[in-house]
């Protein structure tokens, strides 16, 4: 029966990859060369059952679907009001990178874009930690970037149920360029959103974006989210029941940046996107789905993601806002 799945996904997947437009990204080096016919789906249930296809051991860098994640981890380290007192949680309706604060406090609008994301990464709690994410990689960075780093990629490699890794070197090359965040930093420390140097913030951000990861792996991470923060494949628990479902309202909300709206009504499964081409979803109690495929749309979403996340929720009944309440793996074995 498992065979009989994973024969559906290639389906899915050959199908969403019809359509080649789109455009991998070209701000940061690595990103531009990736080979852009790559493609994987994979599911991972809350109770632990998994599948993929295509592509399925290629690593990439997680860019911003590590945000919902370290946003979890803020506010099980420091708690809701302290997080929301630094970042806020409403729908921005702008590009990822827009340089825009909430009018009134100064905070930025939502943890999901990177304004957001930046501060958020700031708040997570690494007195504890201790200084060696990547041993030599890391000496570049301040004590305080690397305890943030080490604390950021314990938590992801907690979500992951694996030790997860840098890629030190697109790191280097993203930081390198990082004027538009750079730019960002500076704007939340004038406005006292920040409680950190700017760069010391950015390059922390950017060391989290560059951690590496399959599509089995952010497909196992999203499933923790549905499975109440609790890993399904070895029963750990990462982050509070609470966390988790405060984390699912963002990605509901903001997830897809200034698509957001159209996605939640047409899809309907909290998501977040990374401009690798990763997409993730989470339905509350049942799986987490991850799509890979570098294309993107306008909004730095893959589009043969949002493709393959269309025809899954049209064709399983996935979508938040159905009366219908079904079990994924089982209606999949039904229907094959
Ligand atoms: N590291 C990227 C940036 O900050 C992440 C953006 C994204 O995935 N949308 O620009």
């Amino acid at each position: 029966m498992q065979e009989s799945i994973n024969t559906y996904l290639r389906e899915v997947l050959r199908e969403s990859g019809e359509d080649v437009s789109g455009k991998l990204a070209a701000y940061i080096p690595r990103l531009r060369d990736a080979d852009e016919n790559l493609q994987a789906l994979a599911l991972a249930t809350a109770d632990g059952q998994e599948c993929s296809a295509g592509d399925d051991e290629h690593l990439f860098t997680i860019q911003s679907i590590s945000k919902p994640f370290v946003y979890a981890l803020a506010l099980d380290d420091i708690g809701l009001d302290r997080v929301r007192d630094m970042v806020g949680m409403e729908p921005s309706g702008e590009a990822f990178n827009e340089l825009s604060l909430e009018g009134g406090t100064g905070r930025p609008l939502n943890p999901m874009i990177n304004a957001g994301a930046i501060a958020t990464h700031h708040l997570v709690d690494h007195s504890s930690h201790e200084q060696h994410p990547g041993g030599q990689e890391s000496l570049s960075r301040t004590p305080e970037v690397r305890s943030r780093t080490t604390r950021i990629l314990d938590g992801l490699s907690a979500f992951a149920g694996r030790q997860l890794e840098i890629d030190w070197d697109a790191a280097e090359e993203e930081y390198a360029s990082a004027y538009r965040n750079m730019a960002i930093a500076h704007m939340l420390k004038s406005h006292g959103s920040l409680e950190t140097e700017p760069d010391e913030a950015v390059r922390g951000y950017i060391d989290q974006c560059s951690i590496m990861v399959t599509v089995k792996d952010i497909a196992r991470m999203a499933a923790t989210l549905a499975n109440n923060g609790v890993n399904p494949e070895n029963g750990d628990r990462v982050i509070s029941a609470e966390s988790a479902r405060t984390t699912l309202g963002i990605m509901a909300t903001c997830g897809m940046y200034d698509a957001s709206g159209r996605w939640l009504t047409q899809i309907g499964i909290p998501a977040k996107s990374g401009i690798s081409g990763g997409i993730i979803g989470v339905l509350p109690g049942q799986v987490g789905i991850a799509s890979f495929a570098p294309r993107l749309n306008e909004e730095g979403s893959s589009v043969q993601g949002v493709a393959m996340f269309q025809h899954l929720s049209n064709e399983l009944s996935l979508h938040l806002m159905s009366n219908q309440r079904i079990n994924v793996i089982e209606e999949l074995q039904r229907r094959l």
